[in-house]
C-alpha cells in the first residue's frame, strides 16, 4: 500500500508499505477523508518527537472497516467509523488508573505516526478496536466527523483541564482548530465571558460564532495586560492555552485570578524549559494551578461528543475552511498546514 510519510526530520514523501496484519483485537480501516494536524508540522519540521523514518504521517481519519480480527465484537467489514487520534490499550494500568493516554508509558496512547505507521495511507490498523473505534451515523458528515478524531477532543480538553464552571471568565490562548473547539467546549461548560487570542481574520470570525466576546491580539502587545485592562484588572477565572510557545505560561499566569486554573493543550514542539512567571504565581503560593495533557481517546468519548453533533448543540464543520478530493492531495493539504495561509483554519482531504 502508499503512504506519505515523514522520511527523516524536515524531510517527507511517498513509500510503499505491506499491508498491516492484524491480531485478534485489530482493525484494518480504509480512510475516507483525513486531516493534517498542527501536531503532523511539529513531528516533521520541528523533529519534536525526534527522527523517525519512513514512518507515515497523520492520525486524524475516519473511514470503512476492511477487516477485523477473530475476538472484534461490535465491528465489521463495511461499517463507517471514526478513529480518534489516541488509540490506547484499554486493559493496561495506565487505563484502569484513568490515564489511558499514556497506556504503555508517557504518551503511548498516541500511537499513529508515533509509534506506528499513520492514517495517511490506503489501510491503517487500529488496536483494540471494539474500544477504540465508534460507529459512524449517516446524519453525520466525513468533514464533521474528521474534527472528531483530534480537534475537538482536544479543544474540549483544554475546557476540561483548566475545569470551567458556571460563570467563569475564560481566557483562550490560540484561535487554531483546537482553540476554536477550546471556545465552544468552554461555553457548553457554562463559561461567561470568553477573550480569545489569535490574529488570522478567517479564525477571529469563527471565534466569534463559537461565543468569543473579545478578540485579543498578541501581535498588538503583551496579552495579559491586554485582558487585564478587559476585566477591570481582575484577571480571569480559567485559561485554556491552545496556541503560543514555551514562554505561553507567562501571560496565562499573569492573567489568571488566584485560585484559577489553566489547562494546556499545547504541544511544546521545541525548547528545553517552560517559563513561569515567579512573583505573579505568588511566589508559588497563588492557587494558580497548570494542568495539562493529551487529549483522551476511547469510543464512549467518540459516542459522547457524536451526540452533541447530532442534537445541533455545535457545529465543527464550521472550522474545515480547505477541502481536497483524491489521496494524493494529502501531500498538498499537509504544506497547507505547514505554512498557515490567512485564509486556513483546517484542511479535509476526502478519499473515495
Ligand atoms: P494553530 O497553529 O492553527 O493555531 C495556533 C494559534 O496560536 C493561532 O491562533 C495563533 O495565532 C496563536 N499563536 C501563535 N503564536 C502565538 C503567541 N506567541 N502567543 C499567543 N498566541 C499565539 O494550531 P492548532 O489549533 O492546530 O493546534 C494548537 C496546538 O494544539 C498545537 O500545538 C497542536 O500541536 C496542539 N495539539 C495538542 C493535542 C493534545 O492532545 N494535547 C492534540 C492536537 C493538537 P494566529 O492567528 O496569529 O495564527
Ligand atoms: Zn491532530
Amino acid at each position: 500500500m502508499k503512504g506519505f510519510a515523514m522520511k527523516k526530520i524536515g524531510e517527507t514523501g511517498w513509500v510503499e508499505k505491506p499491508i498491516p496484519k492484524l491480531g485478534p483485537l485489530d482493525a484494518l480501516v480504509r480512510p475516507t477523508a483525513v486531516s493534517p494536524c498542527t501536531s503532523d508540522v511539529h513531528t516533521v519540521w520541528a523533529g519534536a518527537i525526534g527522527d523517525r523514518h519512513d514512518m507515515i504521517l497523520g492520525h486524524e481519519a475516519v473511514g470503512i472497516v476492511e477487516d477485523v480480527g477473530e475476538l472484534v465484537h461490535d465491528f465489521k467489514p463495511g461499517d463507517r467509523v471514526v478513529v480518534p487520534a489516541i488509540t490506547p490499550d484499554w486493559g493496561s494500568l495506565e487505563a484502569q488508573g484513568g490515564f489511558a493516554m499514556h497506556s504503555g508509558g508517557m504518551l503511548a496512547g498516541w500511537k499513529f505516526s508515533n509509534f506506528k505507521d499513520g492514517v495517511f495511507t490506503e489501510f491503517f490498523h487500529v488496536n483494540d478496536a471494539d474500544a477504540n473505534m465508534a460507529h459512524l451515523p449517516d446524519s453525520i458528515d466525513d468533514a464533521s466527523a474528521v474534527m472528531l478524531c483530534d480537534m475537538m477532543p482536544t479543544g474540549f480538553h483544554g475546557a476540561e483541564l483548566a475545569d470551567v464552571e458556571f460563570g467563569d471568565s475564560v481566557l483562550v490562548i490560540g484561535i487554531g482548530p483546537v482553540g476554536l473547539m477550546a471556545i465552544a467546549g468552554a461555553g457548553l461548560k457554562g463559561a461567561s465571558r470568553i477573550f480569545a487570542v489569535g490574529s488570522r481574520p478567517k479564525c477571529i470570525e469563527i471565534a466569534k460564532e463559537y461565543g468569543a466576546e473579545q478578540i485579543i491580539n498578541y501581535k498588538n502587545g503583551e496579552i495579559s495586560e491586554q485582558v487585564l485592562r478587559l476585566t477591570e484588572g481582575k484577571g480571569v477565572d480559567r485559561v485554556i492555552v491552545a496556541g503560543g510557545n514555551n514562554d505561553t505560561f507567562i501571560p496565562a499566569v499573569k492573567a489568571l485570578k488566584p485560585g484559577g486554573v489553566i489547562g494546556n493543550v499545547n504541544y511544546l514542539g521545541e525548547g528545553e524549559f517552560v517559563r513561569i512567571p515567579r512573583t505573579e504565581w505568588g511566589c508559588g503560593m497563588a492557587h494558580k494551578q497548570i494542568h495539562s495533557g493529551l487529549m483522551p481517546g476511547g469510543r464512549l468519548r467518540m459516542e459522547k461528543l457524536m451526540s452533541l453533533i447530532e442534537a445541533g448543540r455545535i457545529d465543527p464543520s464550521k472550522i474545515v475552511t480547505h477541502r481536497f478530493c483524491g489521496f494524493e492531495k494529502i501531500e498538498d493539504a499537509l504544506m497547507l498546514m505547514k505554512n498557515k495561509p490567512a485564509d486556513l483554519i483546517k484542511p479535509v482531504v476526502f478519499i473515495k
